[in-house]
């Protein structure tokens, strides 16, 4: 078989033909043309036309490679009269309207760049860094108006940062089926306000009814704005999080006031508090009582710390709560600055809190996808811009459909 004819095969062409396959150093050229009268597509309909109305000058597109040598095809645009559109390019069965590249290349470079960076995907193809931006944009762009939107009943908002906790954006994940729904730029009402306004709307915001996020006032207002019927869960691991500060700053104001003495001694058996003391050596137990003695607040602090786990396990919303109350008493007993702050915004958000127990859901569902979205700012160096950033997110994370190919 002559290679016109298998590149002619291999792009599906039915109204244009090879004409001659040209080898360089570093390319293929493959030059295309018309094939006789056969009528050309309008590129906007992709109606038949029977007329042209002219013939533009040469472009080029860049497609896969044949074995090392990148292929180029080149061709003359004909422009049609389309009974609907009027005069129109025509429609490339190789390319999108707007592409530099082919069908073919876009789908290879499009599903490469969900695995490594745009620079490594760049270097795969021989292409350069900023048509990878493009082609990657344009999936997006074509995946966020195609993609399936079944009702969403779960969902979760977290925010992840960008350029080490400087600038953030905000996510939303649809915590049942584990995909990503949304991102946006920043994290204040204004910035996340499109999605319940946009991406959701207003009747698909009517199933929503559980949404699980940080304690993070803007978010809850815009959710009693939107989707006032959906239940608040404010997510474990924020909640977690929050007490662990707690504890570290018991620690450090602690040890700030501890004889350097005192601090070998208790930085050695600082673990001994995690454990179980029926679990411990004579000599552990020693040590532990010699810690409990020089340490108290330290100590409280982890004590509470460790009791305030067990809340996660109950089942009944009452129990719970009771647990809950007697855990607050507790600890605004102790005398300890930073559990009654954690005190004072656990009761501020209690109903959203207790709701755990009921619903039992949190972002840990999508830890891996946050993981992810950390791992896409890292190997590629920080996106300089929120907008490539938010593409290469979408193209990881949201499970976009590519582009059918023809
Ligand atoms: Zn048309």
């Amino acid at each position: 078989m002559l290679i016109e004819t298998f590149i002619r095969k291999q792009l599906r062409l039915k109204a244009h033909t090879v004409t001659n396959v040209e080898e360089t150093d570093e390319h293929m050229l493959v030059h295309i043309d018309r094939l006789g009268k056969r009528l050309l597509r309008c590129g906007v309909c992709r109606q038949r036309c029977l007329e042209v109305h002219d013939i533009r000058e040469e472009r080029e597109w860049r497609d896969l490679s044949m074995r090392k040598l990148p292929l180029k095809l080149r061709y003359c645009p004909r422009r049609v009269e389309c009974p609907r559109c009027g005069v129109r390019v025509e429609d490339f069965p190789w390319a999108e309207p707007w592409a530099r590249v082919t069908t073919a290349l876009f789908h290879a470079v499009a599903k490469l760049a969900r695995e490594l960076s745009w620079q490594g995907t760049a270097r795969q193809y021989g292409l350069n860094w900023k048509s990878v931006a493009t082609i990657v944009k344009r999936a997006v762009k074509y995946g966020l108006q195609d993609r399936p939107r079944p009702p969403v009943h779960v969902i979760g908002i977290d925010e992840v940062s960008r350029r080490k906790g400087q600038v953030y954006l905000t996510v939303v994940y649809d915590l049942e089926r584990r995909v990503l729904l949304w991102v946006g730029d920043d994290r204040t009402e204004e910035a996340v306000r499109p999605f319940f306004t946009e991406e959701m709307g207003r009747r698909r915001c009517r199933t929503l009814q559980v949404i699980c996020m940080d304690m993070w006032a803007p978010y809850a207002k815009l959710v009693k704005d939107h989707a006032p019927k959906a239940q608040i869960l404010f997510d474990r691991f924020h909640i977690v999080k929050h007490l662990n500060e707690a504890v570290e700053e018991v620690r450090r104001s602690e040890m700030r006031r501890l004889s350097r003495k005192e601090k070998v001694a208790f930085k050695r058996s600082r673990w001994l508090l995690l454990k179980n003391p029926w679990n411990l050596s004579d000599d552990q137990k020693e040590r532990l009582s010699t810690l409990v003695r020089w340490n108290t607040p330290i100590v409280r602090a982890y004590y509470l710390k460790e009791a305030f786990q067990l809340f996660w396990d109950y089942k009944q919303p009452k129990r719970a709560e009771e647990f809950l109350e007697k855990w607050m008493r507790s600890a605004m007993r102790s005398r300890l600055e930073p559990f009654k702050n954690f005190v004072g915004m656990l009761r501020a958000h209690l109903d959203g809190i207790l709701a755990w127990t009921k619903h039992h859901v949190s972002n840990g569902a999508v830890e891996g996808m946050n993981n992810k979205i950390k791992s896409i700012s890292h190997r590629s160096f920080g996106f300089r811009t929120a907008e490539n950033f938010i593409a290469a997110i979408y193209h990881c994370c949201a499970r976009l459909p590519l582009p059918v190919e023809r």
